[in-house]
């Protein structure tokens, strides 16, 4: 069995009918990125600094998951998955914000909801968990010689890999974390995948890592590589 995973809404799908998926509402506020400790250079996106609004997409419970996509922010996730993350003393987020605030769901305003909304909050995770093996990946870069750090590897124009090789010895022990190098933001333990598994965390497609493969050329960019 793989000992990583990457974590992916459920069929992949991040903006679809099954699972609602959440806006960001104005004024959004972005503060800055991280950066890596050797070149300094940018390695994530921009943190969203509050007020923290969102509508929903859809207004069902039935539609509500423990984990929210949605573009401009890593991951929202519900107050039943943090409760359940820290009751399995599972390790790698360095932060749950303040509850996002819920403005809307689908064509509904919050008033007129029968059910109210999970509580819901934006979560931090670490940064270099692990570092990918870019060699065992198989991962070629466009332009290796404008890579300018070989801590982050950031500026060489990733073409493809095979899968995410984690290097021997680098992982941290963090069971959700950001791999160093990587072409994913959110990768997972095995033991965090028992646990979502165990708990039926909803909208949730664990990928074994070594299966997940990118390729610049591909419409969606990354696939299962079954071979
Ligand atoms: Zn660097």
């Amino acid at each position: 069995m793989s000992e990583f995973f990457v974590l992916k809404p459920e069929e992949g799908i991040r903006f679809g009918t099954k699972w609602a998926y959440a806006d960001d509402l104005p004024p959004i506020n972005l503060g800055t990125s991280k950066k890596c400790p050797v070149c300094g250079k940018g390695v994530s996106g921009l943190e969203w600094l509050p007020p923290r609004r969102i509508k929903l997409s859809r207004y069902k419970s039935t539609w509500w998951g423990d984990f929210v996509w949605g573009a401009g922010f890593l991951l929202l996730v519900s107050a039943h998955f943090k409760q359940v993350y820290e009751q399995e003393n599972l390790q790698g987020i360095t932060n749950f914000s303040e509850p996002v605030e819920v403005l809307k769901a689908g064509t509904k305003k919050m008033a007129d909801l029968s059910v109210e909304p999970p509580v819901y909050h934006l979560i931090d995770i670490v940064w270099n968990g692990a570092n990918q093996d870019d060699v065992a990946s198989e991962v070629i870069y466009k332009h290796p010689e404008q890579i300018r750090c070989s801590f982050c590897r950031v500026g060489g124009g990733r073409l493809s890999q095979s899968g995410i090789v984690i290097e021997e010895g680098s992982w941290t022990g963090a069971d959700i974390f950001t791999p160093r190098a990587g072409p994913v933001e959110i990768m997972v333990s095995k033991r965090f995948k028992q646990v979502a598994e165990a708990y039926d965390l909803k909208n949730r497609w664990l990928i074994p890592a070594e299966k997940y493969a990118y390729d610049e050329t591909r419409p969606g960019l990354w696939y299962i590589n079954d071979q």
